[in-house]
Order: structure tokens, then C-alpha cells, then sequence
């Protein structure tokens, strides 16, 4: 009986052994586990979330690092900025300079009033001031008519506005035209810019009846200063005098106007009378005066032409 009992407790010590040793392996291992394994838990989770935002901006920077590159498709606007700036210089260079360099050298100080030319041919310049009207102009027209003289009529602003269809005439007839202010002014008594608005008011007249204006201006009384000819020059306009004065204004009869015409004649010469005014409002020793000038000029082998057509035999 002994013998079992022994046997019986060397196998339940063994079983005990056996699993307190089981035991504490089993306890060992689960005491590593948990203490490494909150540690590398907490590292796996923190750096979890920052792969994420990072993969994400790196997303986002090739996405913006892709954007710039369409951005440089603004590089086809700067192709344009070279296109404007070749048409840009075009622009510039015809218009102004070359407006402007007529103008800077022009003949501001230099525009002297020309009172005839120096020409070989038997020239003559025939001009009637201070008109149009409807009474001694287009007597005048029938004289020149009659001889088929051509002559050069310097208008006053105003009476061109009253009578445009007596400046129609004038021109239809094959005369020139000229400007002789807006209201008979004496040019030396006003400012420039009075002065420039007499001319330039006239020569919007003329523009608004003939759809053109002139560059022939003669000035009231033959009176021009500095300031005048510099504004004439400014506008383009070149001052006629004359070379002989008929006064016929003053009343002179049509035989001293004959004798004033014969001593002073010679090739270019510019004759001046008028079409409109006079002493006492009367040019009837105008228009016979013409009539004798045509008559005994045209024996003498003169012909009678516009001031253009005398400047352009120059
Ligand atoms: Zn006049």
C-alpha cells in the first residue's frame, strides 16, 4: 500500500511542477508583451497620422508645382507683349514726328508776306478783297467772264457765311479763293490766339461751302507783325500781298487806276482791288477799272492767273 501512495505523490508533484513552471513561462511571456507593447503601439499611432498629412501635401505640392507649369502657359501673354510693341513703334513714328517736323522747322519766324514773283513770262495776278457779296462781286465775275481772266478773291469769314452760293460761284468760275479773316481785323492789334481764330473760323467757312479750305491768306490793310506771321505759319497759311495797290477803296477813278497799273506792271506783279465796301459802299470804278486793266494788260501779251497758278511759275 506504501508503495502506490509514493508513486501516487511523486505524480501530483511532478503535475504541480509542471505547471508552475507552465505557469510562470506563460506569466514571463505575457509581462514582455505588455510592456513593449503599449510603447511600440503609441509610435505606430503617432506616426500613423503624420504619413497621412504628409502623403497628402505632397500630393498637393506636385499638384501646385503642376499648376505653376499651365501658369506658364501665361508665357503665350508675354508672346503678345512682343506683337504690341512692333505695332506700337509703327504708330509713333509716321504720324507724329513726321507732323511735327514740318512744324518745328517750319517757317514760323520766317513767313513774309509775298507780293509778286520773279518770273520771265507775262504773268499777272488779278485779287479783289473783303467780299463775297451779291452786288460788285458778281459784277467783277462778268468782267473776268467776259475776258477769261482768272483771279484770286480774298473772302471775309463772315460774308462767306452769309453768301455761300457767291463763293460757289467764285470757285465754279475757275477763280481761287484766300482768306481775308473772320471780321476785316486789324491782325496787330489782337492776341495770337485772336488772330489764329480769325483765320481758322474762315477757313472753317470756306471748308463748310467748297468742302475745302486755303492756304492763301492776306491780312486787313496789309497789316502783319511778328505774332501774325508766326500764327500763319502755324496754320499753314502763306500771306499774299500785292504789288500794286489801285485804290480804288479810296475812290480813285478808272483812269488814275490805268495810270497807277501801267507804270508799275511787269511779270508776276500782283494787282490789288476789291469785290465788296469802298468809298461810300460804291466799286463802280472798280469794275470799270477791270475791264480797262483786262482790255490793255491782254494787248501787252499778259494772261491773267490765280496766285497759285503765279507761285507755281516761280
Ligand atoms: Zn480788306
Amino acid at each position: 500500500m506504501k508503495k502506490r501512495k509514493v508513486f501516487r505523490l511523486r505524480y501530483v508533484l511532478m503535475i504541480a511542477l509542471g505547471l508552475f513552471i507552465a505557469y510562470n513561462v506563460s506569466h514571463a511571456l505575457l509581462t514582455k508583451e505588455t510592456a513593449t507593447g503599449p510603447s511600440s503601439g503609441e509610435t505606430a499611432v503617432t506616426p500613423s497620422p503624420s504619413p497621412v498629412p504628409t502623403a497628402n501635401e505632397p500630393e498637393k505640392k506636385p499638384e501646385k508645382s503642376a499648376r505653376p507649369d499651365p501658369t506658364p502657359t501665361p508665357d503665350p501673354t508675354r508672346k503678345p507683349d512682343p506683337t504690341p510693341d512692333p505695332t506700337a513703334t509703327p504708330d509713333p513714328t509716321p504720324t507724329p514726328q513726321t507732323t511735327k517736323a514740318p512744324q518745328g522747322g517750319g517757317t514760323a519766324n520766317t513767313a513774309s508776306p509775298i507780293y509778286s514773283i520773279s518770273t520771265k513770262n507775262k504773268l499777272v495776278a488779278l485779287t479783289f478783297d473783303d467780299g463775297p457779296d451779291l452786288h460788285w462781286t458778281p459784277q467783277v465775275l462778268e468782267v473776268l467772264s467776259k475776258y477769261n481772266a482768272k483771279a484770286t478773291f480774298f473772302l471775309v469769314g463772315r460774308q462767306v457765311d452769309k453768301y455761300p452760293d457767291m463763293v460757289k460761284r467764285i470757285v465754279d468760275e475757275g477763280h481761287a479763293v484766300g482768306n481775308h479773316t473772320w471780321s476785316h481785323a486789324q491782325l496787330p492789334k489782337l492776341t495770337p490766339e485772336q488772330a489764329r481764330e480769325q483765320m481758322t473760323s474762315t477757313d472753317e467757312a470756306l471748308k463748310k461751302v467748297l468742302g475745302k479750305g486755303t492756304y492763301l491768306f492776306r491780312a486787313p490793310y496789309g497789316a502783319v507783325n511778328d505774332n501774325v506771321k508766326a500764327v500763319a505759319a502755324q496754320q499753314g497759311q502763306l500771306i499774299i500781298g500785292w504789288s500794286i495797290d489801285t485804290k480804288d477803296w479810296a475812290g480813285s477813278t478808272p483812269d488814275q487806276i490805268m495810270n497807277n497799273v501801267k507804270q508799275h506792271i511787269h511779270p508776276g506783279s500782283i494787282i490789288l482791288q476789291h469785290s465788296f465796301g469802298g468809298k461810300g459802299g460804291d466799286l463802280s470804278n472798280t469794275v470799270e477799272a477791270t475791264r480797262r486793266i483786262c482790255e490793255y494788260l491782254q494787248a501787252q501779251g499778259y494772261q491773267f492767273v490765280t496766285v497759285p497758278e503765279l507761285l507755281a511759275a516761280k
